[in-house]
């Protein structure tokens, strides 16, 4: 990685914005989890609140970005650094590039354009998340809203035609567009294991990238230890691995539709328990038998 960053008075808009951002994200988790807690707000109420509070959010991140550049293609635009403009076009040109076989895949179009920040280097990304320096993403969705790190600033390679291809090939956007239409189709209703095997699944569908061949990923976690704390694991790596080996399970034996069959029932607002159950009359523990049998 070779993080690159400005220095204009953008830098202040960004840092502000990511101390407000957390204010609302604690507001939007804190009324996530009041709305799961009570029971006799209805499905819809319930869905129509997620909505409200996700739209809101994303409004209010797009705002915090109006010091810097734009770039607008059919279905999304880019939110940028001067520096960045040519990496802003690669994201965008890629992002579209996607745009039909995920839309496809999944069925649903979403409304609008979708917004894509750009980020000249991960401490500047992680800085949004209140992440340590040392976390290593390239793409993050949060809230409607893609964020994407500045291909020259992790792609170690000068000529355009490589970057270009190594962005297209292992690069975020198919995982992170999936991101959104699990998080839009569901109504947020899903496990965070779930939405992480469905975007690596879909991305090496589109790309043949996969994280499965890292070293050091050795070992196994049980589906209850991934329903019950996935972004608690201390090996990431392993539990994205496992993530995507369930989600290739369900649809290599129940079939693609089988996947597209709990999304829906999870925008319906039905427990993920009780859609693996409906679709594949199993539990967490039966799926984790029949994983592994
Ligand atoms: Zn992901």
């Amino acid at each position: 990685m070779n993080p690159f960053t400005e220095q204009n008075s953008n830098v202040d808009i960004v840092n502000r914005s990511g101390i407000l951002i957390k204010a609302v994200k604690i507001l939007a988790a804190a009324f996530v989890l009041i709305s799961a807690f009570i029971w006799k707000i209805p499905v819809a109420a319930r869905t129509c609140g997620y909505w409200t509070v996700r739209e809101a959010i994303k409004t209010y991140t797009i705002v915090c970005t109006m010091g810097m550049e734009k770039l607008t293609s059919d279905h999304f635009y880019v939110k940028f650094r001067p520096a960045n403009r040519a990496d802003a076009r690669l994201v965008l040109e890629t992002a579209e590039y996607f745009y039909r076989p995920v839309v496809e895949d999944f069925g649903y179009n979403p409304r609008g354009r979708v917004p894509i920040i750009l980020h000249s280097s991960k401490e500047e990304l992680n800085r949004n998340f209140g992440w340590e320096a040392n976390e290593s993403a390239i793409g993050v969705y949060y809230s409607g809203v893609i964020r994407a790190l500045a291909p020259q600033s992790w792609i170690d390679d000068r000529d355009p035609a490589n970057v270009r291809e190594i962005f297209l090939t292992a690069g975020p956007m198919a995982h992170e567009y999936t991101h959104l239409m699990i998080d839009y189709l569901t109504g947020g209703n899903y496990p965070r294991w779930f939405t992480e095997g469905m975007a690596q699944y879909e991305e090496y569908k589109l790309t043949g990238f996969r994280l499965s061949d890292q070293t050091g990923v050795f070992g196994c976690y049980t589906m209850k230890e991934m329903a019950e704390n996935f972004d608690g694991l201390s090996n990431q790596p392993l539990a994205y691995k496992e993530a995507l080996a369930a989600i290739e399970y369900i649809a290599g034996e129940y079939g693609e539709k089988t996947l597209h069959s709990l999304i829906g029932s999870l925008g319906n607002g039905m427990t993920f328990e009780n859609a693996l159950q409906k679709y594949l009359g199993l539990d967490y523990n039966g799926l984790e038998k029949c994983r592994r049998g």
